[in-house]
């Protein structure tokens, strides 16, 4: 208790804000990690995973596991509220996890359950381009 348990808050409370900031990003703990080293926090990957594990079993972040690249990505839980609502896609340009409607990629996919296998949307990370790099082609 004392002194070590809000050193270890102040640690848990840092990492919630700045994905809490980037609520509609999806974050890396590497880049969490970039992020506190420019304000100043002196803080190990060890500790980011770990406060990470906790914030997820706490059901403020969500953790996805993108791809063998990426790794596991962190979200903040309020920005995705309606969880059921969207999928998941990664920009093949520029490595960002971006949401899709889920209606558009059912409707995209119906007659997909040919053979008796049904898609999880909710778990399936689509590929393609995101809007932003189909701009600036
Ligand atoms: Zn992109
Ligand atoms: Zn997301």
């Amino acid at each position: 208790m004392g002194a070590r348990t809000s050193y270890k808050t102040k640690h848990r409370d840092e990492i919630l804000e700045i994905l809490q900031e980037n609520e509609r990003e999806h974050m890396t703990a590497g880049q969490i990690l970039d992020e506190l080293k420019a304000r100043g926090v002196s803080i190990g990957v060890a500790t980011i995973y770990r406060q990470l594990d906790r914030l997820v079993e706490e059901g403020a972040v969500n953790k996805y596991m993108v791809d063998a690249v990426t790794g596991a990505c962190y979200e903040f839980r309020d920005g995705h509220e309606e969880k059921s609502a969207y999928v998941h896609g990664k920009c093949e340009k520029c490595g960002k996890v971006v949401h899709i409607e889920r209606k558009a990629v059912e409707t995209a996919m119906q007659g997909f359950s040919g053979g008796g296998f049904e898609l999880d949307c909710t778990r399936t990370l689509f590929y393609g381009i995101c809007e932003d790099c189909r701009r600036t082609k």
